[in-house]
């Protein structure tokens, strides 16, 4: 596998050389497929902070140069182009797998594409995982529980999931995968590390991303129409990225027996309405609100239980929706007004 710095094409013995590293602290390296996204990118920041060397590794559909570009020219860092469908061979530490398009707009445009970057992904990097006996971490989705009929979801819940939807490919893609993750852990001892993250939203969600946050943002933002869909009545529960992160991090380091799947989330839980009317507040838009027709499929109600994360992981999220929500419209403030795609640089 050939990585890609500003300074050219480097191999894993060369870039990624732990002798040239100056830090004591550069004590491993970790593969985030996924890391140009809007969550891998923060990811490959958080574990280079704590002194990890990263391998980000993304095929740039839905994910960005801008997001990653602050962390080009750190010798611990290297990105390489590849899709995650393709075999893997890398001479890594420990994967997290988070290669695939989290948007319904973005899952749905190529939704073979989609079920298969979760089934190969997955298998791809447990194949990898198994041969260099390393932990393997995957984001799963809230998703797998479909349009519930518990409330809250607990992990133990098994869903109610449409199989062949406009959303299949994206829920069904992900439960196949958490099947095969626990299949390598049965069969194979795997170490594996199955996380269900429900909506999290935050800087450097793209402007034209398509969920629900982002979307009212920029539209408010503009004094664009905010598109509820349908009524506005369902609910949601949104979580700050960085306290997604720091989940995902205390799962990892987490002793080898606890592999999930674990849900992480925010469990306040709001009406689309009631997140449309917070986003004007706060940005003080004159953008009216308009009802647009509901997707099929669309989710009636979703509130994670995080009893596991909190026994397993001592893990609650800290950051209040309109907290989260100020930070978020600052940054979109700034990149919509500097007629940016990114801001990697506004944000640790
Ligand atoms: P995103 O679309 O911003 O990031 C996905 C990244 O994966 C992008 O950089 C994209 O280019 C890359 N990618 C897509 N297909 C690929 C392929 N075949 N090979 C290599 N790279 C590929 O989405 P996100 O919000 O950052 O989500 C990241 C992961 O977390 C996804 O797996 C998603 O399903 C999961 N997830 C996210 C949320 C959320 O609320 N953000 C919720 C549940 C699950
Ligand atoms: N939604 C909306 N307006 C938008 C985008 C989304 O009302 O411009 C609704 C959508 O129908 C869903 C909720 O907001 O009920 C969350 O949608 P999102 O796409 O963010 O995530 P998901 O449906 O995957 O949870």
């Amino acid at each position: 596998m050939n990585y890609y710095s500003r300074h050219g094409l480097i191999g894993p013995g060369d870039g990624l050389d732990s002798s040239r590293r100056s830090s004591e602290t550069v004590s491993k390296t970790a593969l985030v497929t996924g890391g140009a996204g809007f969550l891998g990118s923060h990811l490959c920041n958080r574990l280079m902070r704590d002194g990890a060397r990263v391998v980000c590794l993304d095929n740039f559909t839905t994910g960005s140069f801008e997001n990653i570009a602050h962390l080009i020219d750190d010798p611990h860092f290297a990105t390489v182009r590849q899709d995650v469908c393709e075999p893997l061979l890398a001479e890594v530490d420990e994967i997290y797998n988070l290669a695939c398009p989290a948007s319904p707009p973005h899952y749905q445009a190529d939704p073979v594409q989609t079920m298969k970057t979760n089934v190969l992904g997955a298998l791809n990097v447990l194949e990898l995982a198994q041969r260099r006996d390393i932990p393997v971490f995957q984001a799963s989705t809230s998703e797998v529980y479909g349009d519930p009929q518990l409330h809250p979801q607990p992990e133990g819940y098994w869903g109610h999931v449409n199989p062949i939807g406009p959303r299949s490919c994206y829920d069904e893609g992900k439960r196949a995968a958490e099947t095969l993750f626990f299949d390598f852990a049965r069969m194979h001892g795997t170490k594996i590390k199955v996380v269900r993250i429900f909506n999290t939203y935050g800087p450097r969600m793209r402007p034209d991303d398509g969920r629900v946050v982002s979307n009212f943002i920029v539209q408010a933002l503009k004094g664009d129409d905010i598109t509820i869909y349908g009524d506005g009545s369902q609910t949601r529960s949104f979580c700050y990225v960085d306290d997604l992160i720091e989940g995902f991090v205390r799962f990892m380091r987490a002793p080898a027996h606890v592999m999930g799947p674990i849900n992480l989330g925010n469990p306040g839980e709001f009406t689309i309405r009631e997140l449309a009317d917070l986003v004007v507040d706060i940005t003080n838009s004159r953008s009216r609100v308009v009802h647009v027709s509901l997707p099929i499929d669309d989710p009636r109600q979703r509130r994670p239980d995080i009893t596991r994360a909190d026994r397993l992981l001592g893990w609650q999220p800290r950051i209040p929706l309109v907290d989260g929500l100020a930070r978020t419209i600052a940054y979109f403030d700034i990149l919509l007004s500097a007629g940016r795609k990114a801001l990697p640089e506004v944000v640790a």
